[in-house]
């Protein structure tokens, strides 16, 4: 058997997980199978519960190449082991993106590429990297930082950490590292693995009080105006694009999804706005979904998109869009805040290179009332 022609079937008595993907913080849900090498189910009676003899659908319970392996667990047996997307899991509802959907190949398995992996720790000697003890590592580090702390401060020491660790681990996962970096050593000096420093994914908005990642996927799906700005869903949170942004840009145009949301407030498909000096697939895409009149690019030239966000306030406040009870009851200093900041949509336009009747047309998306009344529900 080459495993490009077929995959074992997983039989009924497979042991089952619920994993969540190790990869991004939109935390797709997975289901792991592992059962004995060598035995299977049938193609009527099998884990799936599912006629397999048929054709699936895309989105259905099957399993591709990339989602299989075949490993050694401690017991000393070998196993056949599939992860596939889990379609009762809210947040990707079966599907998988490119990465996600490699969880089953990129196990460990000593008998192909992933044999490769660091297992001991290196230090580099006599020109060439070579493995050395754990005690030996560790105390090398130790002894080149407390000679840094002693000489220089412990400020000099910098460490760069990662952060998400998929299923928007986060913080509890760089918990022993951020009290060894914060207390043991107490450097100031910190940021995660994209950021320069230890500030928000969102610059400047966790100083204005509002944390990232903050956001239900629920909300980008009855979102009134998606305003996305400086990323890529499409091609970089695959399935939140996929199962939670697109049908919502599809609502004017897709049958069913149009009678779901008939039943709503609004029929109408969302807009979306991408603040982006790129033109990316996510803005091909929502084109292709929306219409090219729901979605609007703000090609701006790159480094000044904090001109633009001043522009819009400036304008939604000049409007009278902004929810001033909102703003009395969460914000503090907003007015010095408004003053410094305010600038016109035409200086703005001089700085960003954007028309203003686009920055106009984005503020209107973003705020101005709906003819219900209501305030449109923007979602950031
Ligand atoms: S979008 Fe892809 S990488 Fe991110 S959690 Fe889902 S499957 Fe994993």
């Amino acid at each position: 058997m080459t495993l490009t022609d077929r995959l074992p079937i997983p039989h009924a008595k497979a042991e089952v997980k619920n994993i969540t993907c190790e990869f991004c913080i939109v935390g797709c849900g997975y289901k792991s199978y592992k059962w004995p090498a060598g035995t299977e189910g049938t193609l009527s009676d099998n884990a799936f519960g599912l006629d397999l003899s048929q054709q699936q659908f895309v989105d259905g319970l099957w399993c591709s190449e990339r989602m299989f392996n075949t490993v050694t667990d401690r017991d000393g047996k070998h196993y056949n082991f599939m992860v596939i997307p889990d379609q009762e899991c809210v947040v990707n509802k079966g599907q998988n993106s490119v990465r996600g959907g490699m969880m089953g190949v990129s196990t460990f398995n000593a008998a192909s590429a992933t044999r490769d992996r660091l297992k001991e720790p290196m230090v580099y000697r006599g020109g060439m990297q070579m493995e050395t003890s754990w005690d030996e590592a560790i105390g090398l580090v130790a002894k080149v930082y407390k000679k840094i702390i002693d000489r220089d401060g412990a400020d000099e020491i910098s460490h760069k950490t990662f952060d998400h660790g998929g299923g928007g681990g986060g913080f509890e996962n760089t918990w022993a590292t951020g009290k060894l970096f914060h207390t043991a050593i107490d450097t100031k000096s910190a940021s995660i693995h994209n950021r320069p420093a230890y500030n928000s994914e969102v610059h400047a908005s966790r100083e204005m009080g509002i944390g990232e990642l903050n956001s239900s996927y629920y909300d980008a799906s009855i979102a009134d105006t998606l305003l996305i700005i400086g990323c890529n869903p499409y091609e970089c949170q695959t399935n939140l694009f996929n199962v939670h942004m697109l049908p919502n840009l599809q609502r004017a145009t897709v049958g069913e999804k149009q009678k779901e949301f008939e039943k709503g407030e609004s029929a109408a498909a969302a807009k979306i706005i991408y603040v982006d000096p790129r033109r990316t697939a996510s803005i091909t895409n929502s084109m292709e979904a929306a219409g090219a009149e729901n979605v609007l690019h703000l090609q701006l030239k790159p480094g000044t998109d904090i001109t633009l966000m001043n522009a819009l306030v400036s304008y939604i406040f000049e409007q009278g869009w902004a929810d001033e009870d909102f703003i009395k009851n969460h914000a503090e200093n907003f007015g010095a805040m408004y003053k410094a900041n305010k600038i016109s949509l035409e200086e703005a336009a001089k700085i960003t290179e954007l028309k203003v009747s686009d920055m106009k047309k984005a503020a209107q998306w973003i705020a101005a009332p709906k003819a219900s009344g209501h305030r449109p529900r923007t979602s950031i």
